[in-house]
């Protein structure tokens, strides 16, 4: 059963790789609060090209396409 381990060790990797490479922010629609988003809220959340999400504002709690914003300082 070692092929299992490493595939589970390979995807908690590959989540991991994924979550780390997020380093943008969300600027709402309405307000233009900049927010963040967590990794389960990205993979549900539906994507319009080239850089829009339909989010809730966590300042204004209104649903808007928000636009992906580049954060400022790098980790
Ligand atoms: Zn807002």
């Amino acid at each position: 059963m070692h092929w299992f381990l490493l595939i589970l060790l390979l995807a908690g990797l590959y989540l991991l790789f994924n979550h780390n490479k997020w380093t943008y922010d969300w600027k709402c629609d309405h307000c233009n609060t900049i927010f963040e988003i967590s990794w389960l809220t990205n993979r549900i959340s539906p994507k319009r090209p080239p850089n829009m999400k339909l989010l809730r504002c966590p300042a204004c709690h209104r649903i808007s396409w928000a636009k992906e914003v580049k954060r400022i300082g790098n980790y």
